[in-house]
């Protein structure tokens, strides 16, 4: 009984967490996680059960960073995830069947919710030391004019180890572009012809903690961290823009990335824009990420969205979406491929429950939330500068000038910030209507506020209020 009460205060904080990382949006968290409860903790691996009729694979795909990432803060210490159907027995008891998230598919006739059929690249062990997903590799990664540029790089670094012909290799590119799954193709190509091969995955932000934690415990532990990560042969850092957010961590980080980089060992880094926009890093991390390749990922046009939906039907054994429901969702989703991924996803669960394809409408209002964020809703930047010079009592003008004083910048970046949220203009596009600012400017704009917000509950009270009127 007291271990289940332990489980249960742990998966409300882990929950509570990801909530605060969120930035207070809680509807998603929810309504998707708040189904689940943990069941089990073994150091190693957190099991979370889910009731029946949930779309654990919805979760799976959109949350399971986020709960690790969480976990990982409130545990102190990585963990892969298990996801289990809580399943009634007959008599009212309850029976587990285990369902292992990656594992192979049992396709027993008629069942309802498809499993994904992504065949485990490398073995579970193996993703448990190096901090990999196994199912996304260069097999289910779809290449073209937006990305193949960046896959060819990767695909070099992973099969000329040796040779290491792009030290490091620095992708970037907005969110949901595919980054993280180039990262994790990488390691688990290196891991298929090598499985000796220490390859270890991890967020900046996982970096920053581990490095806090260990300074907080005392010189042996910060001996004991350096040596971790200097001892690894790949090193896949994922989203350093994060690393800007402490001076510590950037030495620290500095240090190892030369240790590896003088000893000859691969590293792979990603962030949302190029090092050199990277607000707050210093320069001569600045100038090491750098030094080996820059490629970027961007957002994919229409036959190659549509080439990504159709691989995504294939993989989930999916017969139930027509061409025409793949072509609607190739025009309606543009921006991000996680999103586009993910409405896919809905609709193939979706229709394995009812076993029958569905009408263009039908697909339209299943994925109404998607397609309204993705498009903004029609607001567009002019929109928001009049209503945030209503609001502040200034005028246009001043939004969209020279001047720099706290008075106007406040003003404008918090409008910056609304555009990048609430219009589907793109960085370069919102900076022009901020009279010919870069993406850059828009783009710290946009982290400052989002950074501000979780501390400045009157800021957090204001946004709310604009981005209800702008709904
Ligand atoms: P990022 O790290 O850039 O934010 P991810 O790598 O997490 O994006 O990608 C988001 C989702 O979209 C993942 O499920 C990933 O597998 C999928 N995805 C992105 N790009 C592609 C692609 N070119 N082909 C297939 N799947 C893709
Ligand atoms: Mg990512």
């Amino acid at each position: 009984m007291e271990r289940e009460e332990q489980l249960s205060r742990l998966w409300s904080d882990i929950v509570g967490e990801m909530k605060r990382l969120d930035g207070g949006d809680s509807f998603g968290i929810d309504n998707y996680i708040g189904p689940l409860s943990l069941k089990e903790d073994d150091g190693t691996t957190l099991v979370l059960t889910y009731p029946e009729n949930t779309l654990v694979d919805w979760v799976e795909l959109n949350y399971q960073d986020r709960i690790l990432f969480a976990a990982t803060k409130v545990l102190k210490g990585a963990r892969t995830l298990r996801f289990e159907p809580r399943v009634a027995a007959p008599g009212g008891a309850t029976t587990e069947t285990t369902v292992e998230l990656h594992g192979p598919v049992e396709d027993a006739a008629g069942a309802p919710a498809p499993r994904p059929q992504r065949k485990a690249a490398a073995p579970r062990k193996k993703a448990l030391v190096s901090g990999l997903n196994a199912t996304q590799t260069f097999d289910n990664f779809v290449c073209g004019g937006s990305n193949d540029f960046a896959v060819a790089a990767a695909k070099a670094c992973a099969a000329r180890l040796e040779e290491r012909p792009y030290n490091p290799l620095f992708i970037y590119g907005g969110p949901g572009l595919g980054k993280t799954h180039l990262l994790y193709a990488i390691g688990n190509a290196i891991l298929a012809a090598n499985e000796k091969a220490k390859v270890l995955y991890l967020t900046s932000e996982v970096f920053a903690n581990d490095y806090i934690e260990a300074i907080a415990n005392g010189s042996r532990a910060v001996t004991e961290f350096r040596r971790k990560y200097r001892k690894v042969d790949v090193l896949l850092i994922d989203d350093v823009q994060f690393l800007s957010r402490g001076p510590r961590t950037q030495e620290e980080f500095f240090h190892t990335f030369n240790a590896l980089f003088e000893s000859g060992k691969q590293i792979v880094l990603t962030a949302d824009c190029p090092a050199s926009e990277i607000t707050n890093l210093e320069p001569r991390l600045s100038s090491r990420f750098q030094q080996g390749l820059t490629v970027s990922v961007h957002t994919p046009d229409l036959e190659m969205r549509t080439a990504i939906l159709r691989k995504v039907c294939k993989e989930w054994k999916s017969e139930f979406i027509t061409d025409e429901v793949i072509n609607f969702l190739a025009r309606s989703i543009t921006r991000s491929v996680r999103q586009l991924v993910g409405a896919c996803v809905r609709l193939v669960t979706f229709t394995a429950f009812s076993r029958r394809c569905l009408t263009v409408a039908e697909a339209r209002q299943y994925i109404a939330d998607i397609v309204r964020e993705e498009k903004g809703s029609k607001v567009t930047v002019a929109d928001i500068q009049q209503m945030i010079a209503n609001e502040f009592n200034m005028r246009l003008a001043e939004l969209t000038g020279p001047r720099r004083t706290a008075a106007v910048v406040q003003p404008r970046q918090l409008a910056m910030y609304l555009a990048r949220k609430h219009t589907a203009s793109s960085l370069q596009e919102i900076g022009a209507a901020f009279g010919g600012r870069s993406h850059a400017t828009v783009l710290n704009a946009a982290r400052k506020v989002e950074a501000n917000l979780a501390r400045d509950p009157k800021l957090a009270e204001l946004v709310k209020k604009l981005s209800a009127e702008l709904a």
